[in-house]
């Protein structure tokens, strides 16, 4: 067997500790006889995993006691539509701030359900910047106001949590939930499918304020109503037992590496050594505005784009996979989420290095 270093975007890499430990619990669950995809979610096995999960993912996030956590399905786009039909709250309009592909595909979603107001954007920077807070045209009567905190395809990042007076902040977290401490309390809403830096892809989590659940749409289905999820502590209809197992898992071993403090240490630790090779280069480069720039997903190029299929051949032969970057950026991307070890970055940087000696 022989596992490589996985820059994929997601799904993407797990650690290996937690892949190992649902292996061997696969056939038989702490001597219930049956896996986890086995088992009834109603029954008391599958309902001390699920509150375990819950209960770790509170207790990493240092989610206040006045927000619940719903275990969701449908990933970050059916949430696009699911928040504006929650949060909309009978308000004429919500705000949204453009960064990129990701948050675009949120605000096209919400215009089915009101008015979006686009209050900054950053296309003409080729989406490179996230627009600062000065330029921001926010409406006090909107219901909300949605960011993407990490465009996981241009690779841009929030390294600062706005300020937006009383209207309640929503953040799409899909592609860095987990990989820092976040003040919950700032935000009335986050949410994030788990394929990206969690677990296996089918869970998706919301975190929101109590008092603004309770006000969706009457044509919101009942799955996809918080009032509904919450009142039936996210087992409304089935969960997605698995992934819930495995993400509670992930969420023991962030808490066994020390929590999200230690995780932001580490991950700030490998995207600097890609970022500064990438600035020392001249045959490399970044195209995301220093102070905008990703730390889970690092988009870049070569000088000769007619090097490209080369350089992932070679990455590929290295046991460096997944590293070719999404059509509407081009170039390269790696993907360096809390699973990623420093080893890995490490690994892709002397890679590069040889590959710029070799026709730099
Ligand atoms: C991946 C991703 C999505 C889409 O998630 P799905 O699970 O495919 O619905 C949305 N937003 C962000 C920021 C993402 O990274």
């Amino acid at each position: 067997m022989t596992r490589v270093f996985n820059f994929s975007a997601g799904p993407a890499a797990l650690p290996e500790p937690v892949l190992r430990q649902a292996a061997d619990e696969m056939l038989d669950w702490r001597g219930s006889g049956v896996s986890v995809m086995e088992m009834s979610h109603r029954g008391k096995e599958f309902m001390s995993i699920h509150a375990q999960a819950q209960a770790l993912l509170r207790e990493l996030l240092d989610i206040p006691p006045n927000y619940k956590t719903l275990f969701m399905q449908g990933g970050a786009i059916a949430e696009n539509a699911i928040v504006p039909m929650n949060m909309l709250r009978g308000k004429a309009s919500a705000d949204y701030i453009d960064t990129g592909e990701w948050s675009r595909r949120s605000i096209e979603e919400a215009a089915r359900y009101g008015r979006v107001n686009v209050a900054a954007t950053s296309k003409d920077s080729g989406y490179t910047t996230i627009p600062p807070r000065e330029a921001w045209q926010l409406d006090t009567e909107a219901a909300y106001v949605h960011i993407c905190t990490n465009e996981t395809i241009g690779g841009v990042q929030y390294h600062f949590t706005p300020k937006v007076g009383d209207v309640p902040l929503v953040a799409d977290m899909s592609s860095e939930i987990l990989s820092r401490p976040v003040d919950v309390s700032k935000y009335g809403l986050i949410y994030g499918g788990a394929q990206k830096n969690i677990g296996p892809a089918g869970l998706t989590i919301v975190i929101v304020r109590e008092d603004l659940i309770g006000h969706a749409l009457p044509c919101t289905p009942s799955a996809f109503d918080y009032a509904v999820v919450a009142a039936h502590d996210s087992m409304f209809n089935t969960p997605p037992t698995y992934a819930i197992y495995i993400a509670g898992l992930v969420f023991q071993w962030l808490k066994d590496q020390g929590g999200l403090a230690a995780m932001a240490r580490r991950n700030e630790a490998k995207a600097r050594l890609l970022y500064d090779f990438l600035d020392a280069s001249t045959f490399f480069s970044s195209r995301v505005e220093r102070s905008s720039r990703s730390l889970m997903n690092v988009p870049f190029h070569l000088k000769d784009p007619s090097l490209d299929e080369a350089f992932l051949k070679g990455a590929q032969a290295r046991g460096l996979v997944q590293l070719k970057g999404h059509r509407i950026v081009g170039g390269m991307r790696a993907s360096i989420y809390n699973a990623m070890p420093l080893e890995g970055v490490q690994a892709l940087v002397d890679w590069m290095r040889e590959f710029e000696a070799q026709h730099g």
